[in-house]
């Protein structure tokens, strides 16, 4: 359970256009962190930046006390497992997709994924089990089931570092509760990094960043940060 760190991070796409402006936050080691903001607050860019997209014109990302800039990019991306907002699924049978974030999706990662507790309670959630096809031929699945599906495909590759960027923002509110519980449950004691815009979708983060125009604008416990609203 390592802990990420961002120390004076400045990035941005453009030369002229700064997108984060010295940026510092830690998350403890299997600690659960959120950050909010505002669209286009630079939200997103924090994990590309983590997954090594890019990396920062200056300051440092550290994973456990070291630089990802001098670790090998597919080491880094080894240790984190991301759930994006709209996860593209292979048309594919639910086991298919669920054990390619293992070793390949042969036979007996499908055979070991199937078994795996940690993704069991994503896995009892979809309407029908893992030699269904799902996708264009197959079984339609709805926004949720889509995102259980990935999430549980990130889950089976057990990554220390969990982050989730929008995974559940496009959902309706109940299936999103549902699937954080669920996730809650599971990833305690994961280092998790959780994205959002809204405040209801990060009530089980410890401490929550509130970024604005690439700095931290507030940070403060989900009843803190209630309260200053
Ligand atoms: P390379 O072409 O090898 O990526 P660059 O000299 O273009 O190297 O720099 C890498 C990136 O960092 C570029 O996108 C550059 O615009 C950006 N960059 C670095 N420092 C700054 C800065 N202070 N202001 C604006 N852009 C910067
Ligand atoms: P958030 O996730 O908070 O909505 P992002 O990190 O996605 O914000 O984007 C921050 C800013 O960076 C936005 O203004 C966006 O337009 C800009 N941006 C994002 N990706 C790129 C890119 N590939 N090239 C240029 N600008 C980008």
């Amino acid at each position: 359970r390592p802990t990420v760190a961002f120390e004076n991070v400045v990035f941005g796409y453009e030369r002229d256009r700064t997108i984060l402006n010295g940026l510092s936050f830690e998350v403890p080691a299997g600690d659960n962190i959120a950050i909010v903001g505002p669209s286009g607050a630079g939200k997103s860019t924090i994990a590309r930046l983590l997954f090594r997209f890019y990396d920062p014109w200056s300051g440092r990302i550290l994973i456990d006390g070291q630089d990802i800039a001098t670790v090998k990019q597919a080491s880094v991306r080894e240790a984190i497992g991301i759930v994006p907002q709209d996860s593209v699924l292979f048309n594919d049978t639910i086991g298919y997709n669920i054990a390619y974030g293992k070793d390949g999706a042969g036979e007996d990662a499908v055979r070991s994924a199937a078994r795996d507790a940690a993704i069991m309670p994503f896995i009892e959630a979809l309407p029908q089990g893992f030699e269904t096809e799902v996708g264009e031929r197959g079984l339609k699945l709805s926004g949720g089931e889509k995102q259980r599906v990935a999430i549980a495909r990130t889950l089976v590759k057990d990554p220390p570092i969990l982050m989730l960027d929008e995974a559940t923002s496009a959902l309706d509110s109940r299936t999103e509760q549902d699937i954080l519980a669920t996730l809650d449950r599971i990833s305690r004691h994961r280092t998790t990094l959780s994205i959002a815009h809204r405040l209801s979708t990060v009530a089980s983060a410890h401490e929550i960043l509130v970024l604005d125009q690439g700095k931290l604008a507030e940070r403060g416990t989900h009843t803190d940060l209630l309260k200053m609203d």
